[in-house]
């Protein structure tokens, strides 16, 4: 429960076990830099000519690709989390905030976002789990989980951090998630 997306790690709960998915983030990283490259010849050749159809179908034909690898991952890891836990509770995505430490475009990410929230609420019904999601604004990242300081100067970049009030020294993930569940039990 209490998971969060990251845009390194791709989700991982309060005592820090990953739900990592190296394989799907190298290849759909791979491909992605592939659609970049076949876009930008895309854009050299004469609209609807031969060439510029079999580009087209080319980039549709990789957009695919990675739909089926996210799936496929999505499927999984909403199957284990939801036979595990009883509650699960979501941080509605922060697009703008994931964007600025991510390799990964906004769309891929936006539509990673949606897919995996349709399939884990899918699960979580077919399970009759309780799926809690936690409002975007809700300062997981920079609030303390021991003594709920607000560390208002935390950057993005800040992946451990000590606070200063407290002096416990936190992964700004990790943090972030058990806030997630404090917050999402408060629901219940
Ligand atoms: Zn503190």
């Amino acid at each position: 429960m209490w998971y969060r997306f990251g845009s390194i790690t791709f989700c991982h709960n309060k005592h820090g076990q990953n739900n990592t998915v190296p394989t799907t983030k190298q290849n759909h990283t791979t491909k992605q830099q592939n659609t970049k490259i076949t876009k930008k010849t895309i854009s050299k050749k004469e609209f609807s000519s031969k060439n510029y159809n079999k580009i087209k179908k080319k980039i549709a034909q990789t957009y695919e690709k990675i739909h089926n690898i996210l799936d496929y991952h999505f499927y999984k890891i909403a199957q284990r989390l939801t036979e595990k836990y009883q509650v699960i509770c979501m941080e509605t995505l922060n697009i703008k905030g994931m964007l600025k430490n991510s390799r990964l475009s906004k769309s891929i990410q936006e539509k990673s976002w949606h897919m995996f929230t349709k399939i884990i609420e899918q699960k979580a019904y077919e399970h009759g789990r309780t799926l809690i999601h936690i409002d975007q604004w809700y300062p997981s990242s920079k609030t303390c989980n021991n003594c709920q300081y607000y560390n208002d100067k935390l950057k993005l970049d800040n992946r451990i951090w000590t606070c200063p009030q407290c002096g416990n020294t936190h992964d700004r993930d990790i943090n972030a998630a058990k806030n997630i569940q404090r917050e999402g039990l408060k629901k219940i």
